[in-house]
């Protein structure tokens, strides 16, 4: 079996929403892997802020890091 046989989630886009998941699954040692359509990234610009919603999940990330390092 090969190990794209074996890899339990396919992540299908590597935009904001993809990665995110990749990292949230990543987070619960699930193996994955990311495909995207596109040869190369987006060279522009999609990002003048983050927006609220955005905000509260990097803020789950950053608190997990700093909690970690309490323990
Ligand atoms: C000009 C502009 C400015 C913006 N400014 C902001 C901002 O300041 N703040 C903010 O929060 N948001 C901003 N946004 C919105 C933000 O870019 C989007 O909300 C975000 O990119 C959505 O992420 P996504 O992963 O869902 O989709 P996308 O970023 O569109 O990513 C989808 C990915 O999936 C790939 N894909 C598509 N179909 C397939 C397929 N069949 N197989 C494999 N891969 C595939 C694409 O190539 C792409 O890489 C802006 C958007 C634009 C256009």
């Amino acid at each position: 079996m090969t190990e794209m046989e074996t890899l339990p989630v396919l992540i299908a886009g590597a935009g904001p929403t993809g990665l995110t998941l990749a990292c949230e699954l990543a987070r619960r040692s699930v193996r994955i892997r990311i495909i995207d359509k596109s040869p190369e990234y987006y060279h522009g610009s999609r990002a003048k802020g983050i927006q609220p919603r955005s905000l509260e999940i990097i803020m789950t990330w950053a608190w997990r890091k700093h909690s970690r390092k309490l323990e």
